[in-house]
């Protein structure tokens, strides 16, 4: 687990070079905050449900015809991890469920959005949107724009 964190790190600081942070919830991402992320959870295996959860936001997504290409292209690809806090700081004085490291695709949960549905799926349209914003497909699927 040590090692598979620190070579996800790595990765990510290869990747800086180009640009020097990563995206998250609508806000840009520092690469100590991305280690600081890591280092806080726990990487999990997601359940089948999750796949399906992906599919259906995918195919929702492409009917509206803002996600004609997705950023991500295997269910496969997205990382998961369970923050060990109840809640994710991600931004001054706020806390978030989810987070979304877009370029990574690495989703972040906090221990009560674990298995929560919506959270899961807005984190996941963040992904294959390939934008931390929130643009109006967040409306018509349901799934918040916060
Ligand atoms: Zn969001």
């Amino acid at each position: 687990m040590r090692f598979i964190s620190l070579l996800v790190v790595a990765l990510l600081l290869a990747g800086a070079s180009t640009s020097a942070s990563a995206q998250a919830s609508g806000a840009t991402v520092a690469q100590g905050r991305v280690a600081e992320l890591i280092g806080n959870s726990k990487q999990f295996i997601p359940s089948p449900e999750f796949e399906a959860w992906y599919n259906e936001v995918l195919i929702a997504c492409k009917r509206t015809g803002d996600c004609q290409t997705s950023r991500v292209d295997d269910f496969a690809e997205i990382v998961w991890f369970q923050y060990k806090d109840a809640a994710i700081p991600c931004g001054p004085a706020q806390r978030c469920d989810g987070q979304a490291l877009i370029g990574a695709n690495m989703i972040f949960l906090s221990p009560r959005a674990f298995y929560d549905r919506r959270v899961v799926k807005h984190e996941m349209l963040h992904l294959i949107l390939g934008t931390g914003d929130h643009p109006q497909v967040f409306d018509f699927l349901n799934l918040g724009r916060e």
